[in-house]
């Protein structure tokens, strides 16, 4: 049997914590999940729940959920290439610091992160800037592992390319520390050919090695290849298409390493009303490698109130 390792992007609450997590993965079958510790976009963090953690811990025990395929997102605020204003630079390594105890705290080794933005001081100043904040972030041999996140390409990001990923590893002292997360999504509008995976997968061993892929960002795209966008699409609706991400997610090589769904909620009617997850939906899918024309529509008969 294929083992298969995936889930999606699930929320942390302050009162059910992890424990909430696991919960709304296995409300989804997924037998992994990815969770912001608060707010994506804010770094207001509240002290973690050791009962209500440990009580997570066993409900995944119980489901076969293995803990070291869990991932924690860190917030896409902090900017650790930008140093123009030293006291949010500082703020940024300080709060990586924390998040990474966090981790630790809740059991959990890995971390992804959006290497930065260099916002103007250019590519080299930028790139230098993070190997600069990892050096102090990750200044212990051992602890959680922070992936780099491979980047669309949206105004001045940094670690769109894998050469860039490989300059802030080199340039990192514990770079046993790092691994990098490839986000489907970005590599399609960073310019990369998603469509010949095989390819795209000996180019990264070439350069960084396939060993440092820690996790796995399952997206379609809205927009063409080297559109530099970042915009989502659920699986199948997009430009890299179900078969494509299909030819991706079972790759031999690539077994070990957990994917994760970032694609986007679905509103009932397709106006500005609540949205609702496709997670549930889109992994069944998955596991039965058979795409589905009714996935929207399936979506929202699922969730409308009776
Ligand atoms: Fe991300
Ligand atoms: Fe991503
Ligand atoms: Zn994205």
């Amino acid at each position: 049997m294929d083992k298969l390792i995936i889930g999606s992007h699930v929320s942390f609450t302050k009162n059910e914590g992890l424990l909430g997590s696991v919960k709304e993965a296995l409300s989804y079958d997924a037998n992994t999940f990815m969770f912001y510790t608060g707010a994506p976009q804010n770094t207001v963090r509240g002290p973690i729940d050791n009962i209500k953690t440990n009580q997570a811990k066993e409900l995944m025990k119980q489901n076969n959920i293995d803990i070291n395929n869990v991932i924690i997102h860190a917030p896409y605020i902090v900017n650790l290439a930008n140093d123009k204003d030293p006291d949010k630079y500082n703020f940024a390594i300080n709060f990586l610091m924390q998040e990474l105890k966090r981790a630790k705290q809740l059991g959990i080794n890995k971390i992804v992160l959006h290497p930065g933005s260099h916002v103007g001081l250019g590519e080299e100043k930028g790139l230098n800037n993070i190997v600069n904040a990892l050096n102090i972030v990750l200044e212990d041999k051992e602890g959680p592992i922070i992936c780099l996140e491979t980047m669309a390409g949206k105004g001045t990001e940094l670690g769109t390319s894998f050469e860039q990923l490989k300059t802030i590893i080199d340039g990192t002292k514990n770079n046993q520390r790092l691994m990098v997360c490839l986000d489907t999504c970005h590599l399609n509008d960073a310019g990369y050919d998603v469509t010949d995976f095989d390819k795209l997968l000996e180019q990264f061993d070439q350069i960084i090695g396939i060993n440092k892929i820690g996790c796995i960002h399952i997206n379609d795209s809205k927009n063409p290849k080297a559109a530099h966008k970042d915009r989502h699409e659920n699986i199948g609706l997009g430009t890299i298409g179900f078969d494509n991400l299909i030819n991706i997610i079972y790759n031999n090589k690539l077994k070990e390493v957990p994917k994760i769904l970032e694609t986007p909620y679905i509103s009932l009617n397709g106006g500005k009303d609540r949205t609702y997850p496709p997670y549930k939906f889109e992994i069944k899918m998955i596991k039965n490698k058979k795409y589905n024309p009714n996935l929207l529509d399936n979506i929202r008969a699922y969730y409308k109130k009776p």
